[in-house]
């Protein structure tokens, strides 16, 4: 969180972090100062994440990766409050957040999940206990989360565990819902394709499957002249086909 205040104070931008450390009247302040615009960035780690309410906020930047849904939902609502004047929120996510847990707005599961944790979520460091450690000068045991040496008062420098990597941001849109109407053109645009080109019966309904994921159902078996979206596409799944059999043969 320090870091990138730093690197927005660096770029001249009024940023300011808040943290569980400072007294009640310096929090205060900082929220005071955000809350009136005099502070346009707001940095902290998990202390705002819930409970904290300032409608106006409306940019997130979401630097702190996570596997819980619960925590994900709570962190991107800071900025999903509505207030006069904002007309929307803008999720900038550094973490993969989004690509993992789906959009904040999307309808939340059906079911309840049993408690239990997830076999691929076990290396979960969501919540490592805290142990105790050994003082690098003395070799006391400290107490869990004593960062100074009780006995002999060496403090380590603290060390920046964050891993950074470059990449490059992409604009992610919410996949549109597909009405049956769209479904029934592409796969009659398939059948076009299949009836012009001689192929075998099932090639439209596998075709149809790397556009929609599902097997073609209750549709009508009319063709109709493809456009070049379409034909593009059955083309890109030839040439990725004929890769992955290349591919297939030089394992072999
Ligand atoms: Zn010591």
């Amino acid at each position: 969180s320090r870091h990138i205040v730093e690197t927005f104070q660096a770029a001249g931008v009024a940023a300011e972090h808040i943290d569980y450390r400072m007294d009640d009247e310096e929090r205060a302040a900082i929220l005071k100062s955000f809350a009136s615009g005099a502070t346009t960035v707001l940095s902290n780690c998990a202390l705002l994440s819930e409970g904290w309410d300032c409608p106006t906020a409306e940019v997130m930047l979401l630097a702190r990766p996570t596997r819980s849904l619960i925590r994900y939902i709570q962190m991107v609502g800071r900025v999903l409050r509505p207030a006069p004047g904002k007309e929307r929120a803008l999720l900038i996510d550094h973490s993969g957040s989004t690509a993992r847990l789906g959009h904040p707005c999307d309808d939340l599961p059906l079911t309840l999940d049993d408690g239990k944790p997830r076999v691929s979520g076990s290396k979960s460091t969501e919540r490592r206990e805290s142990l105790p450690t050994k003082c690098a000068k003395c070799s006391l045991m400290k107490p869990a989360k004593v960062h100074e040496c009780p006995a002999c008062g060496f403090a380590p420098e603290r060390q920046n565990k964050v891993e950074t990597i470059d990449g490059t941001l992409v604009k992610q849109s919410r996949k549109k819902p597909v009405t049956k109407v769209v479904k029934q053109h592409v796969f009659s645009q398939l059948l076009f394709l299949q009836q012009k080109r001689s192929y075998r019966r099932g090639w439209a309904a596998n075709q149809y499957r790397s556009f929609f994921d599902v097997w073609p159902k209750g549709l009508a078996e009319v063709a109709a002249t493809p456009t070049q979206e379409v034909i593009n596409k059955v083309q890109a799944n030839a040439i990725a086909f004929a890769k992955r059999k290349e591919a297939g043969h030089a394992a072999a």
